[in-house]
């Protein structure tokens, strides 16, 4: 699966029917969230995402609104409404606190998703290649980069500059050939990365820039009455100040990942415990800032859909241990060099812990990131 983002033009009067769709889609969410909520508290019933579509018709009669938003994103509402309970059962199941799913408020509802893709279908593009959605009218869109794949949902979203649609496609899979190497990544401070080649992945510099504005931004919100015309304006600037530090975070993942995926047949990571990370302040900053998950994401993404392999390993003392003999030699975040008594090894702290990892590659079978078995490596 891939997507691909358009920014949308609309008319004052598609610009009205989608504010109204997005109002519509969470008058229904809300409502279907009590449902569940009101019959499980009141008569211990539980309500199912089956039951809450087959209503739609029969709401649909009775209501003004429904009739003007296309069945299959009604459906798509029930569809998440259903997904939160799913979510929310499973992190009960495994021992968590979650929270209730909430109701949504006017700003945290912001898009809603046509199904389905195609002729006859509630979204497709015409000929002249405008985004026809249905009940909204055919959408201008800044198309700067063709389709590929088959195209299957479009989630036409809300952001702070503007609307956008978000086409999924079903590319299939695209395999690269084979280059027979492998990789082994630390995530550190320093550098965002280091390979295991001894290559340094620096940190994006762009990123500290933007989340500067970010932080002027945010203290502009904070000083301005609440309720104000200003605030009003410096709370537009501040999400708009998130959605690019967002877009440069995503952006620079993706070209790290790209490369590696191109590079390297299979690629070994830490097994990180991100959420326990954060709790450690010395390294929240720094961790959270390098947006490590997201880059894993990325990267297992792009390795799946090009047949290639990321098998997290264990990264107990990948730091700590020499590379070269496996003598354990301690050492503060400070010491930068990995120095080792016993062999002689010397390499950069980072880059001793990268080979590490590429040592802990099992040479048959293991966990992927993606939860799968890894088939056998060549280490
Ligand atoms: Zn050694």
């Amino acid at each position: 699966m891939k997507t691909y983002l358009y920014k949308l033009r609309p008319t004052k009067p598609q610009l009205a029917a989608m504010e109204q769709t997005l109002a519509v889609c969470r008058h229904l969410y809300n409502g279907a969230l009590a449902e569940r909520r009101d019959a499980w508290e009141n008569e211990r019933r539980s309500v199912t995402f089956a039951q809450q579509c087959a209503s739609l018709p029969a709401l649909k009669e009775k209501s003004a609104y429904l009739p003007s938003v296309h069945s299959q994103v009604l459906q798509d509402v029930m569809h998440r409404v259903s997904r939160s309970f799913e979510n929310f059962f499973r992190r009960v199941r495994s021992g968590e606190a979650p929270g209730y799913p909430r109701f949504k408020g006017e700003h945290w509802y912001d898009s809603f998703c046509y199904r389905q893709f195609g002729d006859g279908r509630g979204a497709k593009f015409d000929a002249d290649g405008r985004l026809s959605l249905s009940k909204v009218g055919a959408v201008r869109v800044c198309k700067d980069r063709p389709l590929t794949g088959t195209p299957k949902t479009c989630t036409v979203t809300r952001r702070a500059d503007g609307w956008y649609a978000c086409i999924a496609c079903d590319t299939g899979p695209e395999p690269l050939p084979k280059t027979g190497e492998t990789v082994g990544i630390d995530v550190g401070l320093e550098s965002f990365a280091t390979l295991s080649s001894g290559e340094a992945v620096p940190n994006p510099r762009l990123l500290r820039r933007a989340e500067r504005r970010l932080k002027t931004a945010q203290r502009r919100v904070s000083r301005r009455r609440k309720g104000s015309g200003r605030r009003n304006k410096a709370r537009v600037l501040l999400a708009k100040a998130h959605l690019r530090v967002r877009r440069a975070r995503l952006d620079f993942c993706h070209k790290v990942a790209h490369d590696l995926v191109r590079r390297f047949d299979a690629i070994a990571i830490e097994k990180l415990n991100i959420k326990g990370m954060v709790k450690n302040r010395r390294l929240a900053k720094s961790i959270s800032d390098a947006g490590w998950g997201l880059f894993v994401s990325v990267l297992t993404q792009k390795a799946e859909s090009a047949a290639r392999q990321v098998i997290a390993v264990n990264s107990a003392y990948t730091s700590q241990d020499c590379s070269h003999c496996g003598g354990r030699v301690p050492k503060a975040l400070s010491v930068r060099l990995h120095s080792c008594p016993f062999c002689g090894f010397e390499a950069h702290r980072d880059h001793n812990a990268a080979l590490n990892i590429l040592n802990r590659v099992p040479k048959s079978g293991g966990d992927t990131a993606f939860g799968e078995t890894a088939t056998v490596v060549a280490a």
